[in-house]
C-alpha cells in the first residue's frame, strides 16, 4: 500500500540519503549490548536488563543561544549536545543505553568533505564511545538555523534512581570536580571574540588558550561518579544552570533549605566566586548524603568536595545561605543568559 504523506514529507534529496548512511555506518561501530537494534529499521530497539526502569532525557541546542556557529568548532558543538544529555542521566545515577540525536541544519553545513556536520559527528561519537553509549536513532532535515536535539536513554534500578527530592536536615552537600572553568571560559571565548572581530568566518583560538577553553569547550559528564552514588546520596542534580540555581531546585524539591560555605568552594583554576555560584554549564554533579555515609575524596578519578550542609526550612528565610567567615547572606538564585 502506497503511504498517502505528502511526496515532500517522504521525499529526501540524495544528498541527505548520502549523509544517512555516512551516519549510519559510524554509528554502527558505537553498538552496545543492550540495544538489540540500531539505525535502519522504523525504530531502534532496546532490551534492558530486568528490574532495571528506563529514564529518558531531552535536551535542544539552538545556535545563536547554545552555541555560536562562529565561535565553537563543530567538534565542540558535538561533544556538547551529548555531553549535556548525558550528564542529566549521570545526576540521576542512570547507566547510558542509547542517544537519539536530531539535527536541523543549513544546506552549506552538510555539502562537501570535512563538511560542518561530520565534525560534529568527530565531537559526539568521540564522546559516545567514550561512556559506551550508541546512537541508535534521529532525523535530519535542512533548516535556515541549526539545531541539535538530543534524546539519551538510560537504565536504573526500579525504585533506585538519585532524585533531587531526597535531601534531608543535617545531610552533607557535596561537588564532584571544579566550579566556574566553563563561564570562566567562555569569559574568554568572548573576550578573544571582541578582539578579533571577523563577521561570518570561524573565530581562530590560539594554542595558549585551548587549556582555559577546555571546561566550557569538553565538559565530562559525570556518569562514573553518578553510578557510584546509587544507594548512597540522598539526592542529587547535575550543575547545568550553576550552583546558586541548581542547589534552589535540589532544595525545592526536598523541601529543606542550606548553607554553603564560600571557603570550601573548589573553584577552577582562573575562575572567579561569582563564575563558581552562578556561571553555569559545568556539568558536574551537587549530591547530598547523610552525615554517616563515607564520600571519599574522589570518585573515579574526579575530586569531591564537601560544600555545605542541609539546613531546616523556615518559611519568610533564604532557601539557600552563603557563609563566608561568620557572615551568612542570602544565595539569590540567579544564573547567566547564554547569549542573549
Ligand atoms: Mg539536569
Amino acid at each position: 500500500m502506497r503511504s498517502r504523506q505528502p511526496r515532500a514529507a517522504k521525499q529526501r534529496k540524495p544528498g541527505e540519503l548520502a549523509l544517512i548512511e555516512r551516519i549510519r555506518s559510524r554509528a554502527k561501530r558505537t553498538r552496545a549490548a543492550e540495544l538489540v537494534l540500531g539505525i535502519g529499521d522504523d525504530c531502534a530497539i532496546l532490551q534492558p536488563r530486568p528490574s532495571e526502569a528506563i529514564a529518558v532525557t531531552t535536551d535542544l541546542s539552538v545556535a545563536g543561544r547554545h552555541f555560536l556557529l562562529d565561535w565553537h568548532p563543530p567538534e565542540v558543538v558535538g561533544h556538547r549536545t551529548l555531553a549535556r544529555g548525558l550528564s542529566d542521566l549521570a545526576a540521576m545515577g542512570a547507566r547510558p543505553l542509547a542517544a537519539f540525536l536530531s539535527l536541523a541544519l543549513p544546506g552549506d553545513l552538510v555539502r562537501g568533505r570535512a563538511a560542518w556536520v561530520d565534525r560534529f559527528l568527530d565531537g559526539f561519537l568521540a564522546l559516545a564511545r567514550m561512556h559506551r553509549t550508541p546512537l541508535a536513532g534521529g532525523d535530519l532535515a535542512e533548516s535556515p538555523l541549526a539545531l541539535a536535539d538530543i534524546v539519551l536513554v538510560g537504565a536504573v534500578p526500579a525504585g533506585g534512581a538519585l532524585l533531587r527530592s531526597g535531601a534531608r536536615l543535617g545531610d552533607q552537600i557535596y561537588v564532584t570536580g571544579e566550579l566556574g572553568g566553563a563561564a570562566a571560559g567562555l569569559a574568554k571565548l568572548g573576550a578573544l571574540a571582541a578582539r578579533r572581530p571577523k563577521h561570518g568566518k570561524m573565530l581562530s583560538i590560539p594554542a595558549r588558550l585551548q587549556a582555559d577553553l577546555a571546561a566550557h569547550f569538553y565538559p565530562q559528564p559525570r556518569i562514573a561518579q553518578g553510578l557510584w552514588l546509587r544507594n548512597r546520596a540522598t539526592a542529587a542534580i547535575d550543575l547545568s544552570d550553576g550552583l546558586s540555581i541548581d542547589l534552589a531546585h535540589l532544595c525545592a524539591e526536598s523541601g529543606v533549605a542550606a548553607a554553603v560555605d564560600a571557603a570550601s568552594l573548589p573553584l577552577h583554576r582562573g575562575a572567579t566566586l561569582d563564575q563558581a555560584l552562578f556561571g553555569g554549564e559545568d556539568y558536574e554533579l551537587l549530591f547530598t548524603a547523610r552525615t554517616g555515609t563515607r564520600i571519599p575524596r574522589s570518585i573515579a578519578g574526579v575530586p569531591v568536595t564537601r560544600i555545605g550542609q542541609i539546613a531546616k526550612r523556615r518559611s519568610g528565610e533564604p532557601a539557600v545561605v552563603l557563609k563566608t567567615g561568620a557572615r551568612s547572606v542570602a544565595l539569590e538564585p540567579r544564573g547567566w543568559q547564554h547569549f542573549a
